[in-house]
């Protein structure tokens, strides 16, 4: 049983969970321990005790465990892509790709970590400065979906660790290997014991020790909408409070307009709809095309999805890899009945597939007559399954982009600077993509969305120090003048 990280030893549990190859579902990559709740406790206490002297860890200590572990996971990306794509199901070259972004994280924020200033500043007090600086959260509580199964909870502990906060790491149940290896890279980096922990197992089990525990000071979650809800809830209901951030789903929309280069929009619509199996919040799954150049747009779009291998993710030559389990299996068929009953129509693909061994195998789906109303168009489905909706012009598809509960990524496809530029400033989105497909973005900058789609503070780049890090403003009477304790008005 491969186990987890608790107070600086590795545990196993009474409790294990097979972890399967979608790809092959004979393969069966491991057992890995399940934790109780008292073992997450347990990983919590040993977070908490830990604190107070990682919290004044030098930062030169900080930047040599995260530029060791970025060093090591750039080292080994192709080991580690490898066994991502087998217990995910993206493809090996798009396995290969997360790892590597893991990798420059974790270095980003080892240099992050000497960069890190406050402010001094004047007071409207005499013989007074003042002081800004920034000091860590406490324990924070990480948990990761399936669907990025190193880089999300790589640009969740990295800023963690960075900023001097202890972490309960908890990995999604379907991809407990990828975190695995993860943890083990973090470890040998010299983490001292208690400051890292890794608890892989249920949400319900473990998430939930986690948002119930009052020495837990912040949560970082990724995953669905109703879960997200209710650690949401349950954190600002908490005695104490504790700061949230989540991300979300998406149901974002890519706009091609009439003046659009085609083969730049279908390359845009193929990649944000279909790769990585469709399964990236950030995946677009409305293509919001104008009148006059919807049906080439179609008709080209059928075109390139019939050169698409759909096939085992370790594949060389594989575009798609399979759906990552039976019921995300499930949930995109039941889409797909959903749309043909809804009076879309189905141009291509949404069939099974075999291959050679069992998986979980789908041919991407492209709906056309689409009305944006429609629970295909409205529900975060999260798999490989777009729709496409027309629309009479610019303005229209802008209105079309903008009416949806979320608000993650949006992306337009046209030629033309005025309504790329107008897109841009209308969107309402965190992020916007000019001719670029809605999924795929730095490490270095912000990640995260708005309405439906996100709550709190943005992650990655500087602004992840938002959210792993509180503000403490500090008052300094230097005796060089009269003692002035208070001005008019106040506190
Ligand atoms: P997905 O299945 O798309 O990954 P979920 O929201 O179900 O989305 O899962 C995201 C993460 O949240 C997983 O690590 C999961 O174990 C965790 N989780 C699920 N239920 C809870 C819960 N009640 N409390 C805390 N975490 C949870």
């Amino acid at each position: 049983m491969t186990k987890n990280y608790i107070a600086g030893e590795w545990v196993g549990a009474s409790e294990a969970s097979p972890n399967l190859n979608p790809s092959n579902t004979n393969d069966v990559i491991g057992e890995f321990a399940r934790a109780s709740a008292a073992e997450a406790q347990a990983a919590i206490d040993a977070a908490y005790a830990a604190f107070p002297a990682w919290s004044r860890s030098t930062i030169q200590q900080r930047h040599d465990i995260l530029k060791a572990v970025g060093d090591e996971i750039m080292a080994r990306k192709d080991e580690l892509g490898r066994l991502l794509s087998r217990e995910e199901g993206k493809t090996l070259p798009e396995g290969i790709g997360e790892v590597t972004r893991a990798g420059q994280i974790f270095q980003f924020f080892a240099g992050e970590c000497l960069r890190m200033a406050g402010e001094k500043v004047p007071s409207v007090r005499p013989a007074i400065d003042v002081e800004i600086t920034r000091e860590p959260v406490g324990v924070v509580g990480l948990i990761t979906p399936w669907n990025f199964p190193i880089a999300i909870p790589a640009w969740k502990i990295a800023p963690a660790l960075a900023y001097g906060n202890t972490v309960v790491f908890k990995p999604a149940e379907l991809v407990p290997g990828s975190a695995h290896a993860l943890s083990e890279i973090i470890i040998r980096a010299g983490v001292p014991a208690g400051v890292f922990n890794l608890v892989m197992g249920k949400g319900s089990v473990v998430g939930e020790a986690m948002l119930q525990s009052p020495k837990v000071s912040a949560i970082s979650f990724t995953g669905s909408v109703p879960t997200g809800r209710r650690v949401a809830q349950t954190c600002i209901t908490a005695d104490p409070m504790k700061k949230v951030q989540l991300e979300m789903g998406g149901k974002n929309p890519m706009v091609v307009l009439d003046d659009a280069d085609l083969k730049v929009a279908v390359e845009c619509a193929i990649n944000s709809a279909f790769f990585s199996t469709g399964q990236r919040c950030t995946a677009s799954s409305r293509l919001i095309v104008t009148e006059g150049i919807h049906d080439r747009f179609v008709a080209a779009m059928q075109e390139r999805m019939q050169g698409l291998v759909i096939d085992d993710a370790l594949k060389s030559g594989t575009h798609i890899g399979p759906v990552v389990d039976q019921g995300q299996l499930d949930q995109d068929l039941k889409y797909i009945k959903i749309g043909q009953e809804e009076g879309a129509k189905l141009i291509a693909g949404g069939e099974l597939l075999k291959r050679d061994a069992p998986g979980f195998y789908l041919s991407p789906a492209l709906f056309t007559e689409v009305d944006n109303q429609m629970r295909v168009a409205r529900e975060e489905i999260f798999g490989p399954v777009a729709t496409v909706i027309r629309a009479k012009n610019y303005d229209e598809a802008l209105e079309l982009a903008n009416d949806t509960p979320f608000g993650l990524s949006s992306g337009i496809c046209t030629t033309s600077l005025k309504y790329a530029s107008h897109f841009k400033r209308n969107a309402e989105a965190g992020m916007v993509m000019v001719n670029l497909p809605t999924a795929g973005v730095d490490y270095h900058v912000p990640f995260g969305g708005r309405k439906g789609s996100s709550y709190g503070p943005r992650e990655q780049g500087r602004y992840a120090q938002e959210f792993y890090t509180t503000v403490k403003t500090a008052y300094v009477f230097d005796g060089n003048g009269p003692y002035v304790p208070k001005t008019k008005g106040s506190e």
